[in-house]
């Protein structure tokens, strides 16, 4: 069994893994944290190995992130996931290297205070994320089904489209709020050339 493995430090007796409600303190602050390590039921040693070492920190990097205000693992996650794309799209689209996302969702790294404020502003302003998008051509990538877009074409008006039914809620959700954004910046432009036309 793997909770049953001889002990490295006496070599006799065996180890289990033991689950922790620990306290943890980072800059002043105090918090239990579910920590965990390897007890030894023959010289009594507990100990870390290097699974426990590795779920440790990304508890205490949670923490970390909590107290210094930064998104944690999972509302990075979250966020991702209400959006709809991968890890590999959320590095295209926002920075941070490849396995960037998997490392800040695992807590296996702390985001930058720039990503973070970048994250941040998209999950308050949806049509901030669908800027992005078209600001790095991924807009056809995220559309599931070309036909939608077409159909979206047709309709002009965020009224209209919110109106059609794709079958999947998540989808229209989506489609309709890509129309909102695309009317908004129509409308800045319509308005600022009448305004020159007026001056
Ligand atoms: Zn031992």
């Amino acid at each position: 069994m793997k909770n049953k493995e001889l002990c490295p430090i006496c070599g006799e007796g065996h180890v289990t893994h033991v689950l922790d409600q620990e306290p943890a303190t980072y800059k002043g602050q105090t918090k239990m944290l579910p920590l965990s390590h390897l007890q030894c039921d023959m010289c009594t040693s507990d100990f870390a190995g290097l699974e426990e070492s590795r779920a440790n920190k990304r508890a205490m990097l949670a923490f970390r992130k909590e107290v210094d205000g930064l998104l944690t693992g999972a509302e990075v996650k979250a966020l991702r996931e209400r959006y709809k794309i991968n890890q590999t799209q959320a590095a295209r689209l926002f920075g941070g290297g490849p396995v960037a996302f998997s490392k800040y969702e695992n807590d296996d790294v702390v985001q930058s205070e720039a990503m973070d404020k970048l994250l941040r502003l998209v999950r308050k302003n949806e049509s901030t994320f669908w800027d992005l998008v078209d600001e790095y051509g991924m807009t056809e990538e995220l559309f599931a089904k070309a036909e939608a877009v077409a159909e979206l074409k047709v309709f002009g008006t965020s009224t209209n489209v919110i109106r059609v039914n794709f079958g999947d809620k998540n989808e229209a959700f989506l489609l309709s709020s890509k129309v909102q954004s695309r009317t908004t910046h129509a409308v800045v432009s319509d308005d600022s050339q009448e305004q020159r036309k007026w001056k």
